[in-house]
C-alpha cells in the first residue's frame, strides 16, 4: 500500500502547530513543506479571494510522487467594518505583523463602535500527485472584545470570543480551538476528502 506525505504549505508557526495537531492520529506523515525543500516559499498572496490565495499556496512547490499539499488562506472578516481586513488580515498592520500590532489595529479601528460581530473564515486547498485540487471552506461567528485576553494562539486570536464560549481562541489550546474554529471546520471537510483519496470507493460497488 503507498504511503503517502502530506505537505502543510504555511510558514506561519501557529497554523502549522493546529494542522499538525489535527492530524495528529492519522494515517499520513504530515510534515511542513519546509522539510522536503531546502527554501522556504514566499507566494504572492494577491488573489482577491481566500480560494484563489489557497490553490496559489497549494500550486506553489513542485510535484513530488506520493505527495499531497495542504493551504490553509484565511483571515478574520469584522462586519463594521465592512468585511475588513479579510484577505488583508496578515498584511493589515504593515510589515512584521506581531499579535499586538494586529490585535491593536483592529481595536482602535472598533473604538466606540457597538457592532462588534466578526466571523473567522479559512479555505483550504488540497493538491492531490495528478495536480487535482479540491477547495473546502470553515467559518466561525463571534465577537471582537474590547481588550487582548490569552496567551495560546497567533494573529487575532486574543480579541475574538467563538459565539457560544466566555473563552477567546487565545484561552484555549490547540485542540479546543480545532473543535471549533474555522480551520478546524474546514479541516474535518479536508480530511473527508483525504479518506476519500486514500480508501477510493470500489469501481463495481
Ligand atoms: P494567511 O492565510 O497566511 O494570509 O494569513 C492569515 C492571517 O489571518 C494570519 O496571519 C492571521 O493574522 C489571521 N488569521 C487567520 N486565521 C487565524 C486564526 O485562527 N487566529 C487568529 N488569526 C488568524
Amino acid at each position: 500500500m503507498t504511503h503517502y506525505t502530506l505537505a502543510i504549505m504555511s510558514n506561519n508557526a501557529g497554523k502549522l502547530a493546529e494542522i499538525r495537531a489535527y492530524f495528529s492520529d492519522y494515517s499520513l506523515n504530515v510534515v511542513p513543506y519546509t522539510d522536503l525543500f531546502d527554501n522556504v516559499i514566499e507566494v504572492v498572496e494577491d488573489g482577491v479571494t481566500f480560494e484563489e490565495n489557497a490553490i496559489k499556496k497549494a500550486q506553489a512547490c513542485p510535484s513530488l510522487p506520493n505527495t499531497v499539499y495542504l493551504a490553509d488562506d484565511s483571515g478574520l472578516e469584522v462586519e463594521a467594518l465592512n468585511g475588513e481586513p479579510g484577505v488583508y488580515s496578515a498584511r493589515y498592520a504593515g510589515p512584521n505583523p506581531t499579535t499586538e500590532t494586529l490585535c491593536n489595529k483592529i481595536l482602535s479601528e472598533l473604538s466606540g463602535q457597538t457592532n462588534r460581530r466578526a466571523r473567522f473564515c479559512s479555505t483550504i486547498a488540497i493538491r492531490y500527485p495528478d495536480g487535482i485540487i479540491d477547495v473546502v471552506k470553515g467559518i466561525v461567528n463571534g465577537t471582537i472584545i474590547t481588550h487582548m485576553v490569552g496567551t495560546q494562539g497567533f494573529g487575532y486570536d486574543p480579541i475574538f470570543t467563538p459565539d457560544g464560549f466566555d473563552l477567546t481562541f487565545a484561552q484555549m489550546d490547540e485542540t479546543a480551538k480545532n473543535a471549533i474554529s474555522h480551520r478546524g471546520r474546514a479541516l474535518a471537510l479536508a480530511k473527508q476528502h483525504l479518506n476519500t483519496f486514500l480508501n477510493p470507493p470500489c469501481q463495481n460497488a
